[in-house]
């Protein structure tokens, strides 16, 4: 039926490998709030904070990282420095006492953007379980 077609074409387009806003971001088409940046990582302030510090971290290059269920042994490393990225945005942000890193991979986790993306949300009380 139309519903099923519809869902399995939102399937099809959620992880096509189409570019992103992110590469617009990226690319500085438009604009955000950087919060850090070295080479291969870039940082920057979520449009929708879900917490008084809501940032993004994402590798510069997506080079099939678009969702954290499909990388391989080859993105060992990135996913490092993404990580290691996370603690730095904390510091910068004065949240090191407490924060939360979260990684949505796939529809079921409510992915939406396919560039991988770990949020990095403090400022608050974190809640667990979340939602
Ligand atoms: P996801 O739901 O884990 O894929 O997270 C995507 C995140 O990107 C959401 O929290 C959005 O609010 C955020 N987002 C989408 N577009 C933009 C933008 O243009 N600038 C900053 N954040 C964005």
């Amino acid at each position: 039926n139309n519903e099923q077609a519809a869902a399995k074409a939102a399937a099809v387009n959620a992880d096509s490998g189409a570019p992103t806003i992110f590469d617009k971001i990226i690319n500085k088409e438009i604009p955000s709030s950087i919060v850090y940046e070295d080479e291969k990582v870039l940082a920057f302030r979520d449009i929708s904070p879900q917490a008084p510090v809501h940032v993004l971290v994402i590798p510069k290059f997506r080079d099939g990282l678009t969702e954290l269920g499909k990388v391989d042994a080859r993105h060992g490393e990135i996913l490092g420095q993404l990580l290691y990225a996370a603690k730095i945005v904390a510091e910068k942000e004065g949240i090191s006492d407490g924060f939360r890193v979260v990684i949505n991979s796939g529809a079921s986790a409510c992915q939406s953007v396919y560039h991988l993306h770990l949020h990095v949300l403090g400022g608050r009380q974190m809640n667990w379980p979340p939602g």
